[in-house]
């Protein structure tokens, strides 16, 4: 199965001006770019992904070339990014949660911006993120529904893994690090369908 976890970009047109909206997958995107054409029929430039890093490579409002590099982690966790051009900090566009990427579309105001201050331990976060990743890309994280589709939700000190299929969630707790070392020794996730559970009782230890 695919783990699935809807991210979106949005970046301003240098051709139309507009606003252009790009929905992906957080897993789709691999070393293949992923090519950002605008409805006007202009390309955009490309994401893809780079070793730890998400790369954006794109046009700004002004047609120069802006590359951002973007880390595994924040891409993973963040809801919103605001894209600043490299080169002179004007904004290119946001990337994150599609919720979060219209509201800021629509308001217009100063993006917020996470940082390690929003998470409860920042580093437990990134290790239990990167555990989560690894267990998805060998499959290891599934719903036992007819169509499962996984996304994960990042909050302060959780992290919910949920089948927008069937609507099965679970919580896995992200603030200390024996909640690192208890998510480390599992080998499996598996999902009922339409239930909510926590990881504790869920958990297929490797042996
Ligand atoms: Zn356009
Ligand atoms: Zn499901």
């Amino acid at each position: 199965m695919i783990v699935n976890s809807e991210r979106t970009i949005a970046l301003t047109c240098p051709a139309c001006q507009g606003f252009q909206k790009h929905t992906f997958s957080l897993f789709s995107i691999s070393k293949k770019p992923l090519q950002l054409v605008c409805s006007c029929g202009f390309s955009q430039g490309h994401l893809r992904r780079i070793n730890k890093h998400f790369e954006v490579d794109v046009l700004s409002v002004e047609g120069d070339r802006a590359r951002v590099l973007i880390p595994k982690g924040q891409f993973f966790a963040m809801p919103l990014v605001d894209l600043l051009s490299p080169l002179n900090g004007e904004s290119l566009g946001y990337l994150g949660d599609p919720a979060h990427v219209q509201d800021r579309i629509l308001d217009g105001q100063s993006a917020f911006s996470l940082t390690s201050d929003d998470f409860a331990n920042p580093e437990v976060m990134r290790d239990i993120l990167q555990l989560l990743e690894d267990l998805a890309e060998g499959d290891n994280i599934r719903c036992e529904c007819e169509h499962p589709s996984i996304g994960i939700d990042v909050y302060p000190d959780q992290v919910e893994l949920v089948c927008s299929y069937c609507g099965s969630m679970v919580q896995i707790e992200a603030s200390t690090r024996r909640h690192q070392e208890r998510l480390a020794k599992v080998g499996q996730i598996v999902m009922e369908p339409c239930t909510s559970h926590f990881l504790g009782e869920w958990l297929k230890p490797l042996t």
